[in-house]
């Protein structure tokens, strides 16, 4: 089996080491690709190439689908409860496993080690999630919808579903998808992010041990190429994605005009409303965590403050608590902010910055040139603040997913929740307020899917469903959750007719049951 990096083995290795190919996963056998092109998978605090992933072929894909396919009938007709009590050793194994993951996640993703455990963890609530969903995929039943006919519904599987992953929770956003696909009694196909795609194969492993059947998960790998196939392949009824706009809405485009389910979660700019009666500390304290935690990095990061009042005050609490965070390699033990996931990622964030520097924002702490200590090659950008930013500015207007927090001001709360509805994205929004009567009245109108009070990053648990709105989700059935069993079944509704006896003849008249 391919051996996903650890801080451990990492550190045995030698660079002049060959890195290994991140295996396939078809029909239950975990498999060295045999496709001419690789992309490196490269540890974001260091440059070190830890692995290649595979460009899968046409024909590998082909066996992945197949072998999803024949899996299938089987496995739909396990009973539930088998199904669930493999849930049940599943998160078991992910519990053993958990440092193993969260150091690949460190590894591969760049994110602290504590967060990473993060990262596992809200995914592993979901498997949790999974042991009991046979009561989510209940039908209904009505009695005597006419004489001596029943109606009811059956919620029944798709089929083959597949799953399309981000580079941001390599360990937590597999796990929003084929658990619950599966324990509905769908086989899979999921495409890791090229970018981390250790965590997805550790997982298979131990979806393997705890006794899914070879056929039921299958892992290809590879970019647009294998997302097209995945979109166009008659034999795959749904899709589930999560990453940016570009990719969610092509994969949401191409794979419906095909007939398929799909559900899309993107982008994001998260706003947090601050009131002038905020709690002061727990307030900042917030904001400073959920801006600049995993580097940004995070799709329910808050990326915009709006200060309802006065805002200098505000700026000089997160500045000061901002200044204190450690920056440094996920491996660090006092690290608090990793680094940026490529070389690529970090240009992008300084340049729209830069762009609000350029159109009369005022930057109150700069982050784009820090130096860490050992990992000079590292993608790293501190923590960084731009006060006075308006909504015509590229740095607003674009989701940034780096390290910086966007300052604005609001007159009023309802100026503010303006603002908040005026903006393209709805994933998440959090107000900071001590008096229920504004609290109320945002929860009322804020034209955003996930809110939080004086909560930073209110994203629901797994009995929930994620619940983005507006630009940041296509679909109409959200993940996990009661939605997620949803999406991954469809209804059947059978009427049915048992009496003595059973009729009077030939009649051609639509029935009715008056
Ligand atoms: P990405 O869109 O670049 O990649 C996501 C997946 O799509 C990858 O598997 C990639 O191989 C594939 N892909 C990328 N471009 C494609 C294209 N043009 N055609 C077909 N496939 C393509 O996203 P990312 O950079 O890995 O992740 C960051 C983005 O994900 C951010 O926008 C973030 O907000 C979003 N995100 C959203 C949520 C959410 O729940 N709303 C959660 C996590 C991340």
């Amino acid at each position: 089996l391919y051996r996903p990096y650890s801080v451990e083995s990492a550190a045995k290795s030698s660079h002049a080491e060959i890195p290994p190919s991140v295996k396939l996963l078809i029909g239950g056998q975990f498999l060295d690709s045999r496709a001419n092109d690789f992309i490196d998978v490269i540890n974001p605090a260091t440059q070190d190439v830890l692995c290649k992933v595979p460009l899968t072929t046409v024909e590998e894909f082909e066996a992945a689908v197949a072998a999803a396919k024949q899996a299938y009938p089987k496995w739909r007709d396990t009973p539930i409860t088998a199904r669930q009590r493999i849930m049940l050793k599943f998160q078991e194994l992910i519990r053993r496993d958990k440092e193993k993951l969260a150091q690949n996640v460190t590894m591969e993703q760049g994110k602290t080690l504590p967060d990473a455990h993060g990262d596992v963890f809200r995914g592993l609530e979901v498997v949790e999630h999974c042991c009991n969903m046979s009561t989510l995929q209940m039908g209904e039943f009505v009695e005597n919808v006419s004489t001596g006919i029943d109606t009811y519904s059956i919620r029944q599987p798709l089929g083959v579903c597949a799953g399309i992953c981000p580079f941001n929770f390599p360990a937590m956003i597999p796990l929003w998808m084929f658990p619950v696909a599966v324990t509905c009694g769908n086989t899979f196909i999921l495409k890791p992010s090229e970018k981390d795609p250790g965590a997805s194969i550790l997982l298979a492993e131990l979806a393997a041990e705890a006794g899914l059947p070879p056929g039921v998960l299958n892992i290809v790998h590879g970019t647009h190429d294998i997302v097209n196939h995945i979109c166009d392949h008659p034999d795959i009824k749904a899709i589930s994605f999560v990453g940016s706009d570009v990719a969610g809405l092509h994969i949401y485009s191409r794979a419906a005009s095909k007939g398929k389910r799909v559900q899309c979660n993107m982008g994001a700019k998260n706003h947090a409303v601050v009131m002038p009666d905020a709690e002061i500390d727990m307030t900042a304290n917030a904001l400073v965590g959920a801006a600049f935690g995993a580097a940004g990095q995070r799709c329910m990061a808050i990326s915009t403050a709006v200060f309802v009042g006065d805002t200098k005050a505000w700026e000089d609490r997160l500045v000061e608590r901002a200044q204190k965070l450690k920056v440094s390699a996920g491996i660090e033990p006092l690290a608090d902010i990793g680094p940026v996931i490529s070389k690529q990622a970090k240009d992008r964030i300084c340049n729209l910055v830069q762009s609000g520097v350029e159109s009369g924002a005022r930057l109150v702490l700069d982050g784009r040139n820090i130096q860490v200590p050992g990992y000079s090659s590292g993608n790293f950008i501190g923590p960084t603040i731009l006060a006075d930013v308006t909504p015509d500015m590229e740095c607003y207007k674009q989701e940034i997913f780096g390290p910086v927090l966007l300052c604005m001001k609001a007159n009023s709360l309802s100026e503010a929740i303006e603002v908040v509805n005026k903006n393209r994205y709805g994933n998440g929004t959090a107000i900071f307020t001590t008096s229920g009567v504004a609290a109320r009245l945002f929860q009322h109108e804020v034209d955003v899917g996930q809110v939080g009070i004086n909560v930073p990053i209110p994203v629901p648990l797994p009995f929930f469903s994620f619940t983005g709105w507006k630009g940041s989700f296509a679909g109409d059935m959200n993940f996990y959750g009661k939605a997620g069993v949803h999406f991954f079944t469809q209804i059947k509704t059978v009427t049915a007719q048992w009496k003595d006896s059973a009729g009077q003849g030939v009649t051609t008249v639509m029935p009715t049951s008056q």
